[in-house]
């Protein structure tokens, strides 16, 4: 590893749930952490890496054409997903990359398993792809609020005592699934407080071009607060696993937010290391058997091969 790819490793270190652990997140993690990244300046460096990255290897990703990655972006209403999404994906390919935003499920999906729908979206090979909200919903919004799984339909023995370790599972499952067959999983968690959220809704009412934003069913959801933090924690808690780790990027901060997600999804093109397909020496020979081709056509007075020339 070079030292740019190492110093993205290191950066990314703070932010991951340890798999096994048991994870408080008013106590363990803090949404205004910014290590030794104090100020916006200096993070614009490693920003700029992360993104350079991004770029270089997302080409490699689509040559090489086994390995899709799957990001998925969790947070509380205003934690900040779509500005991360616009900011990190600035310098990708856009036929590289697809965001799928996640709502209340319709009839049609409701008459699915849960994970219906997400399955459906997963990335291609060589392809990004961005889940704006995801399955994890389906341990989170629904757990806080029962009617929603009133809603779902299920058999009797998918629900009741010991349902939501159920989930835990298999959604774990379905992931280690999924990473042993070429997506690597990316899952960050955009942990804003209490006070940021209330100052952020504030903001989309005070300024008019932000008033599009603002959801009077945001604010009734804030109500929820300590649900919500309760439901995160044991998310964390249970579906960090080697395969698919969750990143809780401190997110107070907009700026290092986007830092901080854009390391750690370089971090997974890194450990992809994906390299561009490379041919064997009669596909080379062809090759240069249309080159000579190529070149016998040259017109009067140009190169026999203006790029070698040049
Ligand atoms: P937004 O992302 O702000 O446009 O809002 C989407 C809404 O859909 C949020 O209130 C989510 O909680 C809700 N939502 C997303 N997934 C689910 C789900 N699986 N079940 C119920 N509600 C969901
Ligand atoms: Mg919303």
């Amino acid at each position: 590893m070079t030292s740019r790819e190492e110093r993205i490793a290191d950066f990314i270190e703070a932010f991951r749930v340890e798999p096994g652990s048991t994870v408080k997140l008013s106590k363990d993690f803090d949404p205004t952490y910014r290590g030794t990244v104090r100020k916006k300046k200096k993070g614009r460096q490693l920003l700029a890496e992360g993104i350079d990255i991004l770029s270089e290897y997302q080409t490699r990703l689509y040559a090489q054409h086994s390995h899709g990655v799957l990001v998925v972006l969790q947070a509380l209403d205003a934690g900040g997903k779509d500005g991360t999404i616009r900011h990190v994906m600035t310098g990708v390919n856009p036929q590289g990359v697809d965001v799928h935003g996640f709502k209340v499920p319709s009839s049609a999906e409701l008459d699915h398993d849960y994970l219906w729908r997400y399955q459906r979206q997963l990335p291609r090979r060589g392809a990004i792809t961005i889940f704006n909200r995801s399955h994890y919903e389906e341990v989170l919004v629904v757990r806080v609020h029962p009617e929603l799984l009133e809603r779902q339909n299920l058999p009797h023995s998918a629900r009741g005592k010991g349902m939501w370790r159920r989930r835990y599972h298999e959604i774990n499952e379905w992931e280690r699934t999924l990473s042993r067959n070429g997506t690597k999983i990316v899952k960050l968690f955009l942990n804003l407080s209490n006070e940021e959220q209330r100052t952020r809704f504030l903001r989309r009412i005070d300024l008019p071009d932000h008033n599009w934003k603002f959801s009077s069913a945001d604010v009734r959801e804030r109500e929820y607060w300590d649900d919500y933090q309760r439901a995160f924690s044991k998310m964390l808690s249970n579906t960090s696993t080697e395969w698919a780790p969750w990143y809780v990027i401190p997110a107070d901060r907009k700026w290092y937010a986007r830092i901080a997600a854009a390391a750690v999804i370089a971090n997974a093109l890194i450990e992809i290391d994906p390299q561009f397909p490379t041919i064997d020496k009669d596909a080379h020979n062809a090759l240069l058997d249309v080159k000579k081709t190529l070149e016998a056509q040259s017109p009067e007075g140009a190169a026999p091969d203006p790029f070698e020339a040049g």
